[in-house]
């Protein structure tokens, strides 16, 4: 018994360092509970030698505590300068960031009170240390223990590989992600995905950058100064906007300004999920030929060749393995300003801030030609963190929908609350594109929509290719354009005409390209909305991987 209580001072120690950094990102609100819950397994790894070496127990536990110490404390002062959680996006941004940059950072930052809270905290850990008791054991048991003690770190891995019979490398993945949340694995396995990520993209660019031109590019608005903004909104159903005619008023700023937007609402995405649809919607891949984003030029591509600098703003995370098709659309661009560094999407970081660097590319005078995207956290889950505490107008006893039970009207609440937030950061994005003293056009759409609890047959929440809903089709296309740009360009006020044509945002490269007057060889007038040309074709949604699984979005009208 007392080796037992013994052993399990010694599990505190270990835990003692991933423990307090986990509690403050739960008691902050950055991040769930799971952080903390794996960190207790990956606790377990530690008392392995502690056990098998029970002679050197307290000084093994030393080497082993000041490792640890270290890895910490990388944790604890990101998460108070930042105040976001320490993830495989932050190594990446050290790398990426010059050193400048990062001490001016640290100057803004920096609070008095890290330094006596580090010191409190160190000086702990060794009170912790000299506190440790010897262990002495012969007992068998201890044997079962050590076998518990290494498989119980892996469990995530176990579980995916030998029980869900999961791919290895998937398996191999999201224990590496599990386990990021205690420390050392933080730095260790962080950078190894790091590197892993960074050939990837790497490979991405090289073969991007040996691609043909577009053929004959002409600039239609020739020399004229002129800003191209893309706002990439994330999981929004516009049947859940307020302007698109939802009973609650979820989009009051936007409504505001109702008579300057050009508002699509016949347009859906090709596939419920981001990545799967960016690369369509920025390249001439489509449902049909899914791969050509690989094989032509795309947007930001074309963009670049027609004279325009261009620059990536995003909320959404840096780099994690699904996001790597993003940090490699990002690094195409000129520039770009990453805001979001937390492992988990069920972190917060407000869109809001993507408006001040935003505002900054728009004042710089310097530039005459810009294509800006932004891209957006939007309303993906979890809504609830998706918007600040002022912006949750909707509460949960306004809905007289007695299908769904209280968690799930918080759900859809919380998803209402944050399309509300998300109506504020797009508007103040159309602010300073009309205050922008050069032609600015500006068009918006989501990445993919979202069901939330929409459809009255079936109560569903998410998105799932194989079980399709119109919601999670169903996203806002606006266009606005500010007087500079109708004055010396083109005014748009015809295209109100082609509002209601049905449209996929796979063939987004079209209107877009059609909006910043390009011309070339490939672009085909018939596929940009806002063309006269435009000729309406089966909006084809599913995974084109199966031929046979591509269905037309009419056929899902009335699922
Ligand atoms: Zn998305």
């Amino acid at each position: 018994m007392t080796n037992f209580l013994n052993t399990l001072k010694y599990f505190f120690f270990f835990f003692y360092f991933s423990a307090i950094y986990n509690l403050l990102c739960i008691i902050f609100d950055v991040t769930g509970s799971i952080g903390l819950r794996e960190s207790v397994y990956a606790t377990f790894l530690w008392l392995i030698p502690i056990l098998l070496f029970q002679k050197h127990a307290k000084k093994i536990a030393a080497y082993i505590g000041i490792f640890l110490w270290l890895g910490s404390l990388f944790s604890l002062n990101y998460f108070f300068l930042y105040g976001q959680e320490f993830s495989q996006s932050v190594i990446f941004i050290i790398f990426e960031s010059n050193l400048v940059e990062s001490t001016e950072f640290l100057k803004t930052y920096f609070q008095w009170w890290i330094i006596p809270f580090i010191a409190v905290y160190s000086f702990l850990s060794y009170y912790f240390w000299k506190k440790l008791p010897g262990i002495k054991t012969s007992s068998k048991v201890i044997y079962l223990f050590i076998v518990f003690s290494l498989l119980v770190p892996f469990h995530k891995f176990l579980e995916l590989y030998y029980v869900e019979k999961k791919p290895y490398e998937i398996a191999v993945y999201k224990q590496m992600t599990r386990m990021q949340a205690s420390t050392p694995w933080n730095i260790v396995l962080g950078y190894v995905n790091y590197k892993n990520d960074l050939n990837q993209m790497e490979k991405l660019l090289e073969r991007n950058s040996t691609l043909k031109p577009v053929e004959n590019l002409k600039d239609n608005y020739k020399d004229e100064a002129s800003t191209l903004i893309l706002v990439l909104g994330e999981s929004t159903n516009r049947n859940r906007m307020g302007i698109y005619g939802y009973s609650r008023d979820t989009t009051p700023n936007l409504d505001k300004i109702k008579n300057d937007l050009i508002l699509f609402d016949n347009v859906y995405s090709s596939r419920p999920y981001t990545i799967e649809v960016l690369q369509q919607a920025l390249s001439f891949a489509d449902e049909k030929n899914p791969n050509l984003y690989l094989n032509k030029p795309n947007l930001i591509n074309i963009m670049k060749q027609a004279g325009y600098s261009t620059y990536w703003i995003t909320n959404q995370q840096t780099q994690t393995k699904r996001n790597t098709m993003l940090t490699t659309f990002s690094k195409m661009c000129d520039n770009q300003i990453y805001l979001n560094n937390n492992q988990k999407q069920n972190s917060y970081s407000y869109d809001e801030v993507v408006l001040e660097p935003f505002k900054n590319v728009l004042a710089d005078t310097k530039v005459k030609k810009k294509f800006i995207v932004v891209h957006l956290l939007g309303t993906h889950n979890k809504y609830e963190y998706r918007y600040p505490k002022d912006f949750a107008v909707f509460d949960n006893y306004r809905i007289d929908d007695n299908r769904l039970n209280d968690r799930e009207k918080k759900y859809y609440n919380d998803y209402d609350n944050a399309v509300f937030y998300n109506d504020y950061v797009v508007s103040k994005i159309i602010e300073d594109a009309k205050n922008s003293k050069d032609s600015t056009a500006l068009l918006y759409l989501s990445d993919h929509g979202e069901e939330v609890f929409d459809n009255k047959n079936v109560k569903k929440l998410g998105r799932n290719e194989d079980a399709p809903t119109l919601s999670m089709y169903s996203i806002p296309f606006i266009i606005y354009q500010n007087s500079v740009f109708k004055e010396k360009i083109k005014d748009f006020k015809s295209l109100k005409k082609y509002t209601n044509r049905e449209y996929s945002s796979s063939d987004l490269i079209y209107t877009f390209t059609d909006l910043a007057g390009l011309n070339f060889k490939e672009f085909d007038s018939s596929r940009s909305v806002i063309n006269e040309k435009f000729s309406e074709k089966p909006v084809l949604i599913g995974d084109p991987s199966n031929k046979n699984k591509l269905r037309d979005i009419k056929d899902i009208r009335n699922l």
